[in-house]
């Protein structure tokens, strides 16, 4: 295999205020490919300045973007619309190198430029109501922007959120800073080029790189940023609940974390569900808030189950991102291979292995992991109970419909859960019954619909993205009551 990846083309920056720059110390992180471990690019690392600055440069631009015609921000969203679709193969390329997506699986930036397109034409829907119902009044409700919004994205589906969260919220007039994740900056800093070319004047669309340190955290406290829309982990997502309360209690969205269950029954299509849940897994090397981590198998199929999912789940063409014919690429970093190896030992403790089980570092010199399964995983275990984030399936077994809606709710997560079965009563009870934001029924994830609402219960988040709803985390509701003199009746 050749894992000789070339060096990223160009020179990665900030765009602050319509200007592509470094970091204002000058100060850079370095970014190694995960399959090679070669140096790939010098990063920005944005100071508190910068920060400061993005953020002065999107409040002094957001009155005039707010007051201009919806119809001239469309006009930005197509042009970048089409911008995203022209570099996917270049978008596609940084991402293989900088955190090992398959180029082969790479569909951001066609998922992106859809969104833009979409919020280009629906602005009209950002309505308000009005009334009479009050005797001697007209009432009624205004949308408005809440001024500067801060989007903390992560690094593994990078410009996808990215779309997620700046169209809706430049659509309806505010202004953004956006932070790349510093395992996948520099798709965020492609993107960031094409910003200007696009038309969006200066400081309305921000772009800055850096750690969570010190430019995550200054955002979540900033006093001039007036929501934040978030996607990590569970962890991070505490901390920027907490600054926000610390700061100016600014609205936060959050898209956390999950521990996704998928239970299968005995009459479901066991070849479809063993297809799904392993891709389920397989896809960006298991990296996926949504992953159905755990599978839950009714015990008379169980055997046949195990057996079908290990082969299809051996099969998958693990190598070089770059290449066409990859299907799963290395873990993103050496973080992320070091926290999913030490699961592999604690799974080994725990579990029955009963497939794969080991990083491939040493023969493969990359950051790559090796499919893995477990069986009767105690539910208390620490790889039932936490998120892996890699390609390891725990594979479980169940007699009876209620064990398994226990054994599936028993977790903090509720992201996405899914159920096989071809009983429609079944089917509707379960999926009713799973504490989760998003059900598949006989499907999984990452089967998802844009026009319904993605979120999650529990500690899996608070608030919903989609294509109906993503509108709203970035409208303040202004109600006015208008009194009328009656006297001319
Ligand atoms: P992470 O929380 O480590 O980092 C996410 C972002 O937060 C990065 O840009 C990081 O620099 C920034 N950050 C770190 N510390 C910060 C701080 N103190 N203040 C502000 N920002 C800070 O998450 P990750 O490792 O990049 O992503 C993986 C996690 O994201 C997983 O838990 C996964 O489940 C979750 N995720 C959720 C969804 C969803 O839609 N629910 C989607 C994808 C990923």
């Amino acid at each position: 295999m050749n894992l000789k990846l070339q060096q990223a083309e160009f020179r990665p920056q900030l765009l602050i205020n319509g200007k592509l720059q470094d970091a204002s110390d000058g100060k850079t992180f370095a970014l190694y490919n995960p399959a090679t471990r070669e140096k790939v690019a010098d990063v920005p690392e944005a100071t508190a300045d910068d920060v400061n600055a993005a953020v002065a440069a999107a409040k002094a631009a957001q009155p005039a973007w707010a007051k201009s015609s919806p119809d001239d921000r469309a006009k930005c969203f197509k042009k970048f619309a089409a911008l995203l679709r022209e570099h996917s193969d270049e978008l596609a390329h940084l991402e293989a190198i900088s955190m090992g997506r398959p180029v082969k699986s790479y569909f951001d930036a066609y998922a992106a430029a859809s969104e833009f397109e979409h919020y280009a034409e629906a602005w009209a829907t950002i309505q308000g109501q009005a009334s009479i119902n009050t005797p001697g009044f007209l009432t009624m409700t205004l949308r408005q922007p809440f001024g500067v919004v801060a989007a903390i994205i992560p690094w593994n589906v990078p410009i996808l959120f990215l779309g997620h969260k700046c169209a809706p919220s430049l659509i309806t007039g505010n202004t953004v800073v956006l932070k790349s994740s510093e395992k996948a900056p520099l798709t965020s800093a492609k993107v960031a080029e094409l910003v200007n070319e696009a038309g969006f004047p200066p400081g309305v669309f921000n772009i800055i790189s850096g750690h969570g340190m010190p430019s995550g955290a200054m955002l979540s406290s900033h006093m001039d940023v007036r929501a934040l829309s978030f996607t990590g982990s569970c962890r991070t997502g505490r901390l920027i609940q907490e600054a926000a309360a610390k700061s100016n209690l600014k609205k936060v969205v959050l898209e956390l974390g999950g521990k996704s269950p998928s239970l299968i029954f005995e009459d479901a299509n066991i070849e479809k569900a063993v297809k799904d849940t392993a891709h389920s897994l397989q896809w960006n090397s298991g990296q996926v808030c949504m992953a159905n981590s755990r599978i839950y198998v009714q015990k008379s199929i169980a055997p046949k189950f195990i057996e079908a999912f290990k082969t299809h789940f051996a099969k998958v063409n693990h190598g070089d991102p770059t290449k066409q014919e990859t299907d799963m690429g290395p873990q993103a970093d050496e973080v992320q291979y070091k926290n999913v190896t030490r699961y592999l030992e604690e799974g080994k403790k725990s579990g029955t292995l009963a497939l794969g089980g080991t990083g491939k570092l040493e023969t493969m010199n990359g950051y790559f992991v090796e499919p893995t399964v477990f069986l009767d995983v105690p539910e208390d275990a620490k790889i039932q109970k936490e998120e892996i984030f890699g390609p390891v399936a725990n594979i479980n077994t169940f007699e009876t419909e209620s064990e398994a809606l226990a054994k599936a709710n028993d977790t903090e997560f509720g992201l996405y859960a899914s159920v096989y079965t071809k009983d429609i009563d079944r089917a509707i009870r379960v999926a009713k019954a799973l504490e989760s934001g998003y059900v598949g029924v006989n499907c999984t994830s990452p089967q998802t619909a844009r026009d319904l609402p993605f979120g999650g219960y529990k500690a899996s988040g608070q608030g919903r993205e989609g294509y109906l709803h993503s509108m709203d985390n970035f409208l303040e509701t202004k109600s006015v009551i208008i009194s009328i003199a009656e006297d001319g009746l």
